[in-house]
């Protein structure tokens, strides 16, 4: 596939439980979720990767002040895959309140879960979560 990934087609993967990313066919960086260039060089030209969804923790917040419609405590960690990239989410399975340094250099798996859309993307759909392996 010449072309990046469509939204609908990368939740369509996420329901199946899939992780699928694209390769940029100018450098390799490996994008995950896909997007429509590629941060490293610019590149428009893309294949499809699918993704193991396992990775390590490189760093985390914990939110006390949510946007609206959404309810604190909750952990934010930045994850870097196996593959590379480094992907946002939803820290799940432990307590907001337990959370500390320890946390960062451990190893996660990515699971898709479900969000309620906010007033940009309406409708309820998919983001990576990660549980501590
Ligand atoms: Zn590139």
């Amino acid at each position: 596939m010449e072309y990046p990934i469509p939204f609908s087609r990368y939740q369509e993967h996420m329901r199946e439980g899939r992780f699928v990313g694209v390769r940029c066919g100018a450098c390799g960086s490996v994008l995950f979720p896909p997007r429509a260039v590629c941060p490293e060089c610019g590149g428009r030209a893309f294949s499809e990767t699918e993704l193991k969804g396992e990775g390590i923790i490189r760093t985390f917040t914990v939110i006390r002040v949510p946007p609206e419609g959404r309810k604190a405590p909750y952990t934010i960690v930045m994850v870097e895959l196996s593959e590379g990239p480094y992907v946002l989410g939803n820290l799940l399975g432990l307590n907001p309140e337990e959370v500390g340094m320890e946390l960062i250099g451990k190893r996660v798996l990515m699971k898709p879960q479900p969000v309620a859309g906010d007033l940009l993307l309406r409708g309820e759909f998919l983001v990576p979560g990660f549980y501590l392996v």
